[in-house]
């Protein structure tokens, strides 16, 4: 099975989210694995077309302009795939699909190791 078959399913699929403090998210996915993220690190990676040139993916934002302190002002789910943010800096136009979510997290963990 490769990579991407096993990012189907439950491994994909959040069964809890909560904000913890100002800007910290936590993740429960259906698999049982959690993961935690960071305000300003999502933020630094939004996908929305202000962000990424939706062209030549060509990354606009220049993440020395996001502030380590950005907080999370809310987050909401979209349909049953994403979580959009509005972020303490006005931001809100990012969608952030739980298959992303996921593959943050897994980049974090391999660059930890
Ligand atoms: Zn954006």
């Amino acid at each position: 099975m490769n990579e991407m078959m096993r990012r189907r399913g439950p491994a994909i699929e959040p069964h809890e989210i909560v904000q913890e403090g100002a800007a910290g998210l936590r993740v429960k996915w259906g698999d049982g694995r959690v993961c935690g993220y960071g305000a300003a690190a999502l933020r630094r990676v939004c996908p929305c077309a202000r962000c990424v040139n939706e062209m030549t993916g060509q990354r606009m934002l220049d993440p020395k302009t996001v502030p380590d302190d950005l907080a999370i002002e809310s987050v909401d789910i979209v349909g049953r795939y994403a979580l959009t943010f509005r972020w303490s800096d006005g931001h809100q136009t990012g969608i952030y699909s739980f298959r992303l979510l996921r593959e943050l997290c897994e980049q974090n963990e391999e660059s930890r190791s």
